[in-house]
């Protein structure tokens, strides 16, 4: 045999070893505990194959044996299940007002989480070394987000927060609150994964335009690769969000779905046949620039009337604070001390939940608008799932109906019949939970290849 074809015999090996592993692990991963034999029956795998894949897997500490299952006939067979703590990612999710940073495991569990607001500046310079000092204080142990603190931003409805809880049931999926042991845990940081805002090519790592801060192609991921030596994915932080939903949350099992992500400002993730939408230029999902209303404001984008100027959090606390001489918005101006700088989307909310009519009024009409360009995804995309996350969505049934109402109203009636608007899974943990399956789905897509370079430490 020549050296070219011998060369190609290796890599082909190697590819197939690659994909077996992924296959075993992702086994393990949905269907665990479950036995070798059924990993084997179910993927097609030898058993001595499947054997030799979870014996690897066994040494790095990803899956682990846990008991045994039903026999039919003969020995009880050992089942293998996941080990979530076996490794993390780190996630930074990059807002407008603050960066959030935490360490997500392999189950898509935060298991500390900090915060630290942006000052003045919002140079690059300067908005990526508080992103870097967010890493290097999370890598070392801190987390200013206790889980008391977590209940109350949870009650909290500040509409203009980047991400934000909006419903108590499904949205704890949040902090784990297990004591763990960080001794070992730099080495078993898998990579970063950062969620910004605007428009970012996550195959060079660089966002190409941030709109909140006027930025154009800075090169994110070269930045914190060389600053911790990990593999680092940047991706734009709703696409993120809708990864998340895809991977860990309500979606699994949707091939058809948006997420749309309104706080303080808009942005959306699309799935179809099961895959994350890009776009030719990595700008699908810019839902917010829809132009919705004739004659209306500038939006940072160019446009007149543009979806993020009417339904964000600032443009609802915009319109509280002209509407708070009106004589039925008695509880807002009582909230507010009659003080218009006092208002914010927390406040709307709370006024509104007190029976104020224009504070009602207010989030009605930005529910509205949100479903009228939701109707014009819907009539285009035709999904089976909408899913609402980000602090706008904190508001609840407050928007969510008349979200709701409006899209049925305005998209084809085969295409709403049995379709799902929900909150989103993660609450106010979507941004950085986002973050990390930018690291973990690539992790799960080919562990072999994190297995090499996990070994290389880490230096901050
Ligand atoms: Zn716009």
């Amino acid at each position: 045999m020549d050296r070219e074809h011998a060369n190609y015999r290796t890599a082909n090996k190697q590819l197939i070893k690659e994909i077996n592993m992924t296959l075993v692990l992702q086994m393990v991963r949905e269907l665990g505990p479950i036995s070798r034999a059924d990993i084997s029956k179910r993927t097609g795998l030898n058993p001595a194959t499947v054997s030799s894949h979870l014996q690897l897997l066994l040494e790095h500490g990803v899956v682990r044996e846990t008991g045994s299952g039903e026999s039919s006939g003969g020995r009880k067979p050992t089942l293998l299940a996941l080990v979530p703590d076996a490794y993390y990612a780190v996630a930074v999710d990059m807002g407008t007002t603050k960066v959030q940073a935490a360490l997500v495991n392999l189950a898509g569990h935060v298991k500390r989480k900090l915060e630290i607001p942006f000052g003045e500046s919002r140079t690059p310079q300067t908005v990526l070394a508080v992103m870097e000092d967010a890493v290097r204080q999370l890598l070392n142990g801190q987390s200013n987000k206790s889980d008391e603190e977590e209940g109350q931003e949870q009650n909290d409805e500040n509409l203009s927060d980047d991400n934000g809880e909006c419903n108590d049931e499904p949205h704890d999926k949040g902090m784990d609150t297990d004591q763990h042991d960080n001794t070992n845990e730099k080495e078993r940081i898998l990579g970063i994964g950062i969620g910004f805002h605007g428009l970012v090519d996550p195959e060079r790592g660089v966002s190409l335009f941030a709109p909140a801060f006027q930025w154009t192609d800075v090169a994110v991921a070269e930045r914190f690769e060389q600053s911790f030596s990990l593999p680092v994915i940047v991706d734009n932080d709703a696409r993120a969000m809708a990864f998340a939903e895809k991977w860990f949350g309500a979606a699994k099992e949707i091939d058809d779905f948006i997420f749309l992500n309104i706080g303080t400002g808009v942005g959306s993730g699309i799935y179809a046949h099961g895959r994350l939408i890009t776009g030719s230029g990595f700008g699908a999902g810019e839902i917010g620039h829809i132009p919705l209303v004739n004659n209306g404001i500038r939006c940072y984008c160019g446009q007149i009337g543009c979806l993020h100027t009417v339904a964000t959090g600032p443009a609802i606390e915009r319109r509280a604070r002209a509407h708070m001489d009106h004589q039925e918005a008695s509880m807002m101006r009582k909230l507010a001390d009659g003080d218009p700088y006092q208002v914010d989307g927390a406040l709307v909310s709370h006024a509104a939940r007190a029976g104020d009519q224009i504070a009602r009024q207010i989030l009605r009409e930005a529910g509205m608008y949100i479903g009228r360009a939701l109707a014009m995804a819907v009539n285009l995309l035709n999904p089976s799932c909408i899913f609402i996350g980000g602090g706008v969505s904190r508001a609840r049934e407050l928007i969510l109906d008349s979200i709701v109402q409006e899209i049925k109203k305005r998209s084809m009636r085969q295409h709403v019949e049995n379709i799902r608007v929900e909150l989103a899974t993660f609450g106010d943990h979507a941004g950085v939970v986002g973050a990390a399956t930018l690291v973990l789905a690539d992790f799960f897509q080919n562990p072999l290849r994190y297995f090499k370079q996990v070994a290389k430490s880490y230096h901050a």
